[in-house]
């Protein structure tokens, strides 16, 4: 998968794809990941890529030619792409989009700053989404966590060990809770059936105790499942 990220702030990106699971990706050549720097695409001397809005309001807005050229730039001639403009007014990012985005050739992520981007812009884009409801000051963190969270969706990034089938919200819900060494933590001890060595009785304990977990810590997921957040239905698996 080829992934382009266009942005103002290159060097943000080179600590976080330089260790872990998405340095892996990168080295193993599962995932293309290429950073281009936006201004690079501006035409005056001064490299402007932002201006005061028009109608007035606080901070500087980025300028469309720049972004527009830039994104031209990475699309190939023929070969399909998304690209995808990073903002708090998108569709909030999850582990479905996650995997639809996994299953794509290539993804074209473009990072606002300052007051945000011209409107134009959304002629050049697919979609825009946002990872949460909140303002951040740039697209770059919300880029970074779209990377991670499509890179390692794609088969042969994560190892078997870790699969991430065996996630929370790889299939809607939560897993239920998991237990290291040691046994017995300042009295609160691990239960007593993960380590009966009974397999068939785990599993039923981690198939049940996902299900109560979910609806303990988020039973909004469940109704989600049947029937969307405003769905009539309140049942629960
Ligand atoms: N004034 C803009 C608005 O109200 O929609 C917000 C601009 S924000 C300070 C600057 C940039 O950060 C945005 O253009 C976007 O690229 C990015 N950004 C901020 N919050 C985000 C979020 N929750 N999800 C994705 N991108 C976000």
């Amino acid at each position: 998968m080829r992934i382009d990220i266009l942005t103002l702030f290159p060097p943000l990106f080179e600590s976080v794809f330089s260790k872990s699971i998405i340095k892996k990706a990168i080295e193993k050549k599962i995932v293309d990941v290429k950073i281009t720097d936006i201004r690079k695409f501006t035409t005056d001397r001064h490299k402007t890529v932002d201006d005061k809005a028009y109608g007035g309001g606080a901070g500087m807005l980025m300028m469309a030619p720049p972004i527009v050229d830039a994104i031209k730039s990475v699309k190939h001639k023929g070969k399909s792409c998304r690209v995808i403009l990073l903002s708090p007014q998108g569709k909030v990012f999850n582990q479905q989009k996650a995997k639809e985005l996994a299953n794509l050739k290539h993804i074209v992520l473009v990072c606002g700053h300052y007051g945000g981007v011209d409107e134009r812009i959304l002629k050049f884009v697919d979609e825009e989404i946002s990872i949460g409801d909140y303002v951040l000051t740039g697209g770059e963190i919300p880029a970074m966590v779209v990377v991670d969270a499509v890179s390692r969706l794609i088969p042969n990034v994560v190892g078997k060990v870790d699969s991430v089938e065996n996630d929370s919200l790889w299939d809607g819900k939560l897993i239920s809770p998991m237990y290291t060494r040691p046994y017995d933590f300042r009295g609160l001890k691990v239960p007593k059936i993960l380590l009966s060595g009974n397999h068939k009785e785990i599993e039923k304990w981690k198939k049940d105790n996902a299900i109560n977990n979910t609806i303990k810590k988020r039973p909004e997921l469940l109704r989600i499942k049947n029937g969307g957040q405003n769905g009539k239905s309140n049942k629960c698996c």
